[in-house]
């Protein structure tokens, strides 16, 4: 009898996971179901330009209907609120789901590390829908200003100079200027802050790279305050460590990253930021009916002693290394540990500048970055199926 596999999220690692094996099975080996809350995928990796205003929604939401079209992949537009893995079910919204395979590829969520009033009073952009709200939020402080004069509508600032903080502050850096301009606001009234607790921007990556990036961004205007972590956050004011107060009505909080809530209250073994521990199948510990991929779960890299970044390129990997084993358990044949191949990281400073690695050592800057970068995203689309049909 055919298996019933049910895939949570149609993110990066779920939705590859769903065309993947649809291509490796024929209708009688399995039942694919993906189960999404929107009926669109994301594409998060470029968020940040469309919460700037780069991009509009529509260049990064891709239409579910266009991507499964002619599989045989059912669709579920549906919220997932709880998994029972003892009665191998999942709890929809709207109905309970049961199954042989579950794939759990529910992404991330923002971590607010405890710190009081952040998550209340910050904006986060881990969707679509979040970065329009900062879009619009930015576009109305420049419009309230000529009502209401404060520095405040004009004082910008985001939480946490990781790969996302620095992407988003490029994007700002460029689209800012125009801002004041069409609304006729001199540009030196406009502040934008990047505050960062570590005593570097992008800490840990390459330390050339990062004065690059330095360098590049506060040409464009951005402060910098590094070495000072957030340590509370009230309507209209950010306090940091230092003692210093930054007066703002918008905080764009990129602190970091935490697993799913839904996996941790299903009792999967988690390590301390909620991703689950999974074996070198990506199965679930102690579920082998269970597989847990994507941001979702929690994999060491061996050689540096580190987990592996919860980055859309693991992802994808992911994706592809779940459906061979899906395919590989119901027809009883040998599976493949997940062994990824890191093809570099590269982050956008903005419209037309980036920093990255190619490979585990290769540098690149300035506009080829940006090209690569761009490439990586167009590689991932003819993938998907979604440039050539
Ligand atoms: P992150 O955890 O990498 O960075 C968060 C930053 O916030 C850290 O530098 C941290 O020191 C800082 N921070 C934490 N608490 C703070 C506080 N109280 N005050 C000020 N700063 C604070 O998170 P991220 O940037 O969202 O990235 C998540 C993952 O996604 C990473 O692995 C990253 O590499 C990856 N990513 C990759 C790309 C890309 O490849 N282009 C883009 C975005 C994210």
């Amino acid at each position: 009898m055919a298996k019933k596999v049910v895939i949570l999220g149609a993110g990066y690692a779920g939705l590859v996971t769903a065309l993947k094996l649809n291509k490796l099975a024929s209708a009688g080996d399995c039942e694919i179901i993906l189960v999404n809350k929107h009926d669109y995928h994301q594409m998060i990796t470029q968020l940040h330009e469309s919460a700037a205003g780069a991009k509009s929604d529509r260049d990064i939401r891709i239409p579910l209907a266009s991507v499964l079209k002619g599989k045989n992949i059912k669709f579920i537009k549906d919220t997932v609120e709880a998994i029972d893995k003892q009665a191998k079910q999942v709890k929809l919204k709207s109905q309970v789901l049961s199954y042989d395979y579950l794939v759990v590829s529910l992404g991330s969520e923002s971590e607010y590390f405890g710190i009081p009033g952040l998550k209340e009073y910050s904006f986060s952009l881990k969707s679509i829908n979040q970065a329009r709200l900062i879009r619009i939020h930015i576009e109305k402080c420049f419009a309230d200003y000529h009502y209401d004069p404060t520095p405040d509508k004009l004082t910008f600032v985001v939480g946490g100079a990781g790969f996302s903080g620095i992407e988003l502050v490029g994007e700002l850096a460029d689209a800012l200027p125009k801002l004041a301009e069409e609304n006729n606001i001199p540009y030196e009234r406009v502040k934008l802050y990047n505050v960062e607790a570590a005593p570097m921007i992008l800490p840990g990556f390459d330390e050339e790279l990062v004065k690059v990036a330095e360098h590049s961004l506060k040409s464009r205007g951005v402060n910098f305050l590094v070495g000072v972590p957030i340590i509370r956050v009230e309507p209209g004011k950010v306090h940091l460590k230092n003692g210093e107060i930054i007066e703002t009505q918008t905080l764009v909080w990129t602190g970091g990253v935490r697993g799913s809530q839904i996996v941790i209250d299903a009792g999967f073994e988690t390590e301390p930021r909620g991703r689950a521990k999974v074996d070198e199948y990506l199965r679930a510990i102690g579920h082998e009916d269970v597989f847990i991929i994507g941001d979702s779960c929690f994999v060491m890299n061996e050689e540096t002693g580190r987990p592996y970044p919860p980055t859309a390129q693991i992802a994808i990997q992911m994706g592809e290394n779940c459906a061979a084993n899906l395919y590989a358990s119901i027809k009883g044949t040998q599976k493949e540990k997940f062994v990824p191949n890191l093809l570099g990281s590269v982050a956008s400073l903005g419209r037309k500048d980036a920093i990255g690695k190619v490979g585990k050592s290769l540098k690149t800057k300035g506009w080829i970055a940006y090209r690569i970068k761009d490439m990586s995203q167009v590689r991932y689309l003819a993938k998907i199926g979604m440039i050539f049909k």
